[in-house]
């Protein structure tokens, strides 16, 4: 059976398509009618376009998705067009990696258990008691770092928040942001560490370029990524942190973890680490590393980027008749 590995216009399908062409997939986009730019990339072998995206729920889309043998590869842009409860309960398509876990990522409530019951750093989160320290705080399904503050008391907060009620109150982690990018693979049971990124964030990251008098407040939302390396001396850290997400994924959910996730961190000058979010799927900070980065390389000894170590990894299942291991 020739199987399709499909994606949705937006986040990282550039880097997701081209690794499965590497692989020797044929590949298919859905993409909304306003969006033509990939036909500028020669990664999709068909590209269908929908009026919105959420047409891919359509009974008859799903239908013809399934008859072609697709399989989807989920990214960030996934639960902003398709439900939650959608993806979980009615959409039949076969999607790659653990769909299970989204809830996880996507509720702030969920996602702090998630990482406090690994046991490992996370910011300190402030409910009645009293702010003693500069804070970040967070809107509910906020995306990219979009509407975050910044404060350092309650009446600061209260003031800016009006009468939204969903929000959560972070301990503001001083230090720099790294993403580390892991690939869980359920079928050679081994976590690895693919690359890092740094985001560039509007208008955070500029305010080191400001000119003298200026006052801005800062924003965090995302427009770019970096790639970096850690200091090799805190790998051994990096690793403990990835495989103790991982292990509790598998408390969550029987499949646990499956294939791409990202620990966003800051870390701290004493050295540290202390992880914020939790992402349960490719993260856009891996399309810097088309085709490699210096861990994948290490690692594989060719090119691999995120989207095609995703496709060797359905390859590899398929080959095994292992695909319901690597799928949900
Ligand atoms: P996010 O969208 O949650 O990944 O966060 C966007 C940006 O906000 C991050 O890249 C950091 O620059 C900043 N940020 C988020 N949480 C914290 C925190 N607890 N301490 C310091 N900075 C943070």
């Amino acid at each position: 059976m020739e199987y399709t590995i499909g994606t949705i216009g937006s986040h990282s399908a550039l880097n997701i398509l081209n690794g499965a062409k590497e692989e020797g997939f044929k590949t298919l986009l859905l993409c909304e009618k306003k969006r033509r730019f990939y036909e500028r990339f020669n990664v999709a072998d068909e590209i269908i376009y929908l009026e919105t995206l959420r047409d891919i729920g359509n009974k008859e889309m799903q239908e013809k998705l399934i008859e072609k043998n697709v399989i989807m590869i989920p990214h960030g842009s996934y639960i902003s067009y398709l439900s939650l409860g959608f993806l979980e309960r009615e959409f039949k398509v076969p999607i790659f990696g653990n769909k299970f876990l989204f809830r996880w990522e996507s509720d702030r409530t969920l996602e702090r258990e998630w990482l406090k019951n690994s046991g490992i750093r996370i910011p300190k989160i402030f409910e009645d008691e009293e702010i003693d320290r500069e804070v970040i705080v967070k809107f509910h399904g906020a995306k990219g770092g979009k509407g975050y503050f910044f404060a350092k008391n309650r009446e600061e907060i209260l003031k800016r928040v009006g009468n939204e009620k969903n929000y959560q109150i972070q301990e503001y982690i001083k230090g720099v942001a790294m993403y580390f990018h892991f690939f869980y693979s359920p079928l050679e049971k081994e976590n690895i560490l693919m690359s890092i990124d740094r985001r560039y964030e509007s208008n955070v990251d500029f305010l080191g370029r400001m000119p003298k008098g200026f006052e801005i407040e800062p924003s965090y939302v995302v427009v770019g990524n970096f790639p970096i390396v850690i200091r090799e001396s805190l790998l051994e850290k990096v690793f403990e942190i990835g495989d103790s997400v991982l292990r509790e994924s598998k408390k969550i959910h029987e499949k646990g973890l499956i294939g791409p996730y990202c620990l966003e961190t800051i870390v701290t000058d004493e050295p540290d680490i202390v992880t914020f979010e939790i992402s349960a799927r490719i993260v856009a900070g891996t399309n810097p590393f088309v085709p490699y980065s210096p861990y994948s390389y290490i690692k594989y000894r060719k090119k691999m980027s995120m989207g095609r170590r995703i496709a060797m990894e359905i390859k590899n299942a398929i080959e095994r008749d292992r695909l319901e291991d690597v799928i949900t």
